[in-house]
């Protein structure tokens, strides 16, 4: 049986639109059913990094607060820490630039919580149906709050190919020891020839893995966590990963970190994808590139899988191109929904239902 998803297209819509259209598409997806009085409702987003990084603004957030608030449940906006340096690596500096890019309770009716605690500690341990019942990490708050709307960026990734609604939930809510074990298995490694021994990589590293020798760059693998900034800050192209083995292996932690946030619990959840000034590069990276091609719209289901296979379709029907073909060609990003689809996060097979 396909899930449904609803499909508001971009076409001829103004940007000041899009507020009051995320709310519509959210009661056609059952908002209304799902909290009452008093419930706490979270919006999962992401707030931004820097000037230039490419996040959904506070305007579209603010419609799903509103739509909340209006059952007279009460919403808050919510992510968790990242790995790297940057500030949303712990709950103070991530609350702040939070509210610096509109994401609080003064300008977009709701406050917001960081969902793994001060330092990604706050977590709770939920056993999935996968291997005899895999334990694995999330925000406590992901499985705390009454029900989840799910606000994703669809960008390109330079690890997973697609950051959409299965890495939000799979890393997004995921806390810092479950980003750790997503991310023990990709190890950076460096191409000596390339690297110029600028020290950029050293200087982010999380957890000083990289020294430098004679002028070239080292990584103590035994320290690397396989976080991946290294390779996001080197200019020269000096720092290689394994990405078969490195994407696969993340793609299918991530898909399984998303099934332990909704497991059990999957009636309240609703999934958007914001079709909206896609890029190369996630909402994580200070400059995520130019905008790819034209928007697309928004997409929502009950279904997280069948969001992500929905919207890699209609960026092929609609840029003529696949998504890794305008970003990152050499990954595959279906990897993470074919094992979603495996471990029954979702269905690949869909029904799209056009709305206005
Ligand atoms: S060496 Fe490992 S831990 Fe350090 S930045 Fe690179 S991937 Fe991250
Ligand atoms: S950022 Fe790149 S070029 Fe600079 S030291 Fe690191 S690996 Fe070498």
């Amino acid at each position: 049986m396909p899930s449904t998803v609803l499909f508001c297209p971009a076409d001829g819509v103004h940007s000041d639109e899009w507020p009051s259209k995320l709310e519509a598409l959210l009661n056609r997806l059952g908002l209304p059913k799902m909290g009452r009085r008093g419930d706490l409702i979270g919006i999962k987003v992401h707030v931004g990094e820097g000037k230039k990084s490419s996040y959904l603004g506070p305007e579209l957030a603010a419609g799903a607060a509103r739509g909340i608030t209006a059952l007279g449940a009460k919403p808050f906006f919510t992510d968790t820490c990242v790995l790297y340096r940057s500030p949303r690596a712990d709950a103070v500096s991530h609350t702040r630039l939070a509210a610096e890019h509109g994401y609080s309770l003064e300008s977009a009716g709701a406050p917001f919580l960081v969902a793994d605690g001060l330092t990604g500690a706050y977590e709770e341990e939920v056993a999935i149906p996968v291997d005899g019942g895999k334990r694995l990490m999330v925000a406590g708050l992901a499985r705390r709050a009454r029900g989840f709307v799910v606000l994703a960026h669809p960008t390109g990734h330079i690890i997973t190919g697609l950051g959409c609604v299965i890495k939000m939930l799979g890393m997004g809510l995921a806390s810092r020891k479950g980003k750790l074990a997503m991310h023990s298995v990709a190890k950076p490694f460096i191409r000596r020839k390339a690297c110029i021994g600028c020290g950029e990589c050293a200087l982010w590293c999380p957890v000083d893995a990289i020294t430098l020798e004679k002028g070239k760059a080292q990584i103590d693998s035994s320290r690397c966590i396989g976080c991946g900034e290294c390779l996001a800050m080197c200019r020269s192209a000096a720092i290689g990963f394994d990405w078969k083995v490195s994407s696969e292996s993340l793609q299918r932690r991530i898909a399984e970190h998303a099934l332990a946030v909704v497991h059990r619990r999957e009636d309240r959840f609703i999934h958007v994808a914001i079709g909206l000034r896609i890029t190369k590069d996630c909402d994580c990276m200070q400059d995520p590139g130019p905008v790819l091609f034209p928007d697309i719209g928004l997409l929502g289901s009950a279904d997280p899988v069948a969001v992500d296979q929905a919207i890699l379709d209609l960026i092929k029907e609609r840029s003529g191109k696949r998504l890794a073909e305008w970003s990152y060609p050499k990954i595959d990003p279906t990897i993470q929904l074919a094992h979603g689809e495996a471990i029954g996060l979702g269905s690949r097979a869909y029904r799209l239902v056009e709305v206005v």
